[in-house]
């Protein structure tokens, strides 16, 4: 199987919401455009840019602001570093100049097409950005937002990447690294993440800390806001009234899971406002990881250093589901989003409460299979509803899945991770497409969009 090489930081990333395949890799993929044609040779002078969305980037993308993101990114944004008072003007139309190196064109969001939702492109969710004189294009980029704000384009030359140290493609090779060495689960990817971005330790845990802050900063402002969120559903935020009716501590459990289900709503909430968040694996899913980690550290009082290992323990089990299945709601439906956000956090918890890696394995797997089959059917293709109480959701079962492995028996638990991520692969491969971020069936069909 091939190795694993993404790192920690291209699964956790930082950037507006709501939607890290329809916000952060369209502004990903015109920024990219914006730097590929600064030195490009044209026959004649472009007149105009077109872009054209295809698959749920055109069905959702107006809901999920996918217009105004890859604006901004050929104006030269990248999904770190942009304003989100900047991103929201662009909704207005208002023009802008996109300049690159001699070139230097109008640009809005009238300059966007919103093209075929069903194509025969190799991802669903793709987009044509051109250069154009008349009716004549002089330069056309094919890229794909494969899930999770990971970009590909078309003819992209295979990325230099450095090798891991310990190269595992499964949960099966990864356990073999773990006996082999007896290096701990969290030994093992930070000597990853060090070989393969060439960054010091010390640097690998400040930018781990840095996520942390901003997921917490995230949760903070979801926690003090109140009001409707942007779209036409009216949606109340309600994390406010959740952590105003109970007290702190953890306890009494229906009191800790009101708390735990609020700092979800908190950080969905703002990734749903277009704030910015960290893809946990995915915009759509930025509350469940957040929620486990604000109640972890202000709740539970686990150390910082505990929940940094727990951090990198929720990387392999995201790495595995990407590397072995998907990410992304376009692709296999909710379970890949929400569905591997609260496996992710199952493992989180159960590695930073020091359990052993079996446990947290176990943890994960109990977390991933009760998310098997999940459509991905947004009302209005906002970010909204159901995807801000799944948040919640999947915040609670990765506790309860924690709960579970931390007082099973080993011999008796029968499923491997490996296992349940070949079920969700299957089942999103032959899941319709109408449950796949397309707004066409389930929710969105069964909820009127007021
Ligand atoms: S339903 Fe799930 S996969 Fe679909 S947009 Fe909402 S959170 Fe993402």
């Amino acid at each position: 199987m091939t190795a694993i090489t993404t790192s920690v930081f291209e699964l956790f990333k930082i950037g507006p919401g709501p939607s890290s395949s329809h916000t952060i890799g369209p502004m990903k993929a015109g920024f990219n455009f914006n730097e590929s044609v600064k030195d490009i040779q044209l026959k004649k002078d472009p007149t105009s840019i077109e872009v054209r969305l295809y698959g749920s980037l055109s069905a959702t993308g107006k809901g999920h602001g996918t217009d105004r993101a890859v604006i901004a990114g050929l104006l030269g944004n990248s999904p770190d570093a942009v304003d989100c008072d900047f991103l929201d003007s662009l909704a207005d139309g208002t023009e802008h100049q996109f300049k690159s190196g001699k070139i230097s064109l109008p640009l809005s969001i009238k300059n966007i097409i919103f093209a075929e939702v069903k194509n025969d492109f190799p991802y669903s969710n793709t987009l044509l950005i051109r250069l154009k004189n008349g009716e004549e294009i002089l330069f056309e980029q094919e890229y794909y937002s494969i899930g999770g704000g990971f970009i590909k384009w078309k003819g992209q030359k295979p990325a230099l990447t450095r090798a891991p140290i310990y190269k595992y493609g499964n949960m099966e090779e990864l356990k073999k690294i773990l006996t082999d060495t007896e290096k701990r689960l969290h030994e093992v990817i930070l000597e990853n993440e060090k070989a393969i971005t060439e960054t010091s330790e010390e640097d690998v845990l400040a930018k781990i800390d840095n996520l942390l802050d901003i997921m917490k900063k995230a949760v903070d402002k979801g926690l003090a806001a109140t009001g409707v969120l942007p779209g036409t559903l009216g949606l109340h935020r309600k994390a406010k009234t959740l952590i105003t009716s109970t007290p702190k501590g953890y306890e009494d459990p229906s009191k800790f899971l009101i708390r735990l289900n609020a700092y979800a709503f908190a950080a969905s909430e703002e990734n749903a406002a277009g704030h910015i968040v960290v893809t946990a694996p995915t915009s759509g899913s930025a509350g469940v990881i957040p929620a486990v980690v604000y109640a972890l550290e202000e709740d539970a009082g686990v150390s910082r250093n505990m929940v940094r290992r727990g951090m990198l323990a929720a990387a392999a089990v995201g790495f595995i589901a990407k590397h072995n299945a998907s990410i992304a709601g376009a692709e296999v439906g909710c379970q890949g989003e929400i569905g591997v956000a609260s496996s992710m956090a199952a493992a989180l918890i159960t590695y930073a409460a020091g359990f052993k890696f079996w446990r947290t394995e176990n943890a994960a797997e109990t977390a991933l299979e009760h998310h098997l089959g999940m459509t991905c059917d947004p009302v209005g293709g906002y970010v909204q509803i159901p995807c801000i109480e799944r948040n919640a959701m999947g915040a609670v079962k990765a506790y309860n899945a924690f709960l579970i492995a931390t007082v099973e028996n080993r011999k008796f638990h029968k499923v491997t991770l490996d296992e349940t991520i070949a079920a969700m692969a299957q089942t999103g491969k032959d899941m319709s497409s109408k449950y796949k971020e397309t707004s066409e069936a389930g929710l969105a069909v069964s909820v009127p969009n007021c």
